[in-house]
């Protein structure tokens, strides 16, 4: 196999703007960071409501989801839909109703004395009233030898982008959450066979895909093993696991290792900003509100006890409620 520079390090390349003349330097009502799920939902409903409404997002609108072969149980589509699919959807619908995207990665949040905040990305800032955190989270690294230099040599985290690399070959999958079965299982379709490796006895994965990966019979099984080491020097060779019950070491050959062990949320580049669980989770009330007035979060980025794109385009919309009620009483829009 040829393993050069490739898979999903280069496959989704930042879309860059075209509207920098028309949105820099005015006051947005909302400006949402992040263009997933959570994102694009918010987006759509401050539109609809009027709001003058800038989303900024890093690369492709889509989040997580568009790396999603087929999203089974999001409502309304009995045989499941594709997420890219479902994903231009939502950013086709946002974009009808008036939404106005930037693209860059944001650098800073800030609040002026007016209650004006500002959102600076590619060392331009952006002004609004009121600022709708939707930035998700990206995959969790192993921290383990080997990972970071072969990464894009055989080492992946995203199954859609990079499976077809792999075909006809051997490879492993780390992790025993709902990630990590479904992509095992997607790769069942491209490789000849499969070793998914957990740390435990038991999937955490939901019993309906626990299911299906028990059933398919290109997938054996490492129980109770950790990974400690991904060998190779040009390009993945194998990997070294160890059970964590017997203590005992053993070298499995692979070409390909593919990683699903959690997220870690987006919210770096808000320092100090909001309230942040330990894990670096933004914390909010019932209404999607943080730690400041005005600004709200929403989606993956959120500290929340379930993580789907239906529950990230219900917390969208509420977000954007929320938001709209305090833009509108920022500029003294009364019903009575
Ligand atoms: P997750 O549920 O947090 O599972 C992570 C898995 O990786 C767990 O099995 C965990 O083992 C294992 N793990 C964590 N750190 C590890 C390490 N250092 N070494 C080895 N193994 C490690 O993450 P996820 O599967 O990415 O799912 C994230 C969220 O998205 C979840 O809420 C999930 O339900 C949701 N999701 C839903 C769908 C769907 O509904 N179709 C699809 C994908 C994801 P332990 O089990 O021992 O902790």
């Amino acid at each position: 196999m040829e393993v050069t520079l490739l898979m999903s390090v280069v496959a989704i390349k930042p879309k860059t703007s075209s509207k920098k003349d028309t949105t820099e330097g005015k006051i947005f009502d909302a400006i949402i960071i992040g263009g997933g799920p959570a994102g694009l939902t918010t987006g759509i409903y401050l539109s609809r409501a009027r709001m003058n409404t800038l989303l900024i997002e890093k690369a492709l609108p889509g989040g997580q989801a568009i790396l999603t072969e087929i999203v089974e149980n999001y409502p309304g589509f009995p045989h499941g839909i594709a997420g890219p699919e479902l994903m231009q959807k939502m950013e086709e619908q946002a974009i009808r109703f008036g939404l106005k995207i930037e693209y860059g990665e944001v650098e800073e949040v800030k609040i002026k004395e007016d209650k004006v905040k500002i959102v600076k990305i590619n060392n331009q800032e952006y002004k609004a009233l009121t600022i709708i955190l939707a930035s998700g989270a990206e995959a969790s690294k192993l921290e383990v030898p080997g990972e970071e230099e072969l990464r894009g040599r055989g080492v992946s985290y995203c199954a859609t982008c990079d499976a077809p690399f792999f075909k006809g070959q051997k490879i492993v999958v780390i992790g025993g959450g709902d990630t990590a079965i479904e992509e095992a299982l997607y790769l069942t379709k491209f490789v000849r066979e499969v070793t998914l490796i957990h740390r435990r006895d038991r999937l955490r994965a939901t019993e309906i895909l626990q299911e299906r990966v028990l059933a398919n019979k290109k997938i054996n099984f490492a129980w109770d093993s950790v990974v400690t080491k991904i060998l190779g020097k040009e390009k993945v060779e194998g990997v070294l696991i160890q059970n964590k019950k017997t203590g005992e070491k053993k070298e499995i050959f692979c070409q390909g290792v593919f990683i699903f062990v959690g997220y870690i949320p987006n919210s770096k580049f808000l320092k100090d900003l909001v309230k942040l669980d330990q894990k670096g989770y933004i914390l909010t009330d019932d209404n999607m509100m943080t730690s400041q007035e005005g600004i709200y979060a929403c989606g993956d980025v959120r500290k929340k006890i379930l993580r789907q794109v239906v529950t990230a385009c219900g917390e969208g919309a509420t977000a954007a409620f929320a938001a709209q009620k305090y833009i509108e009483e920022l500029k003294g829009v009364s019903y009575k």
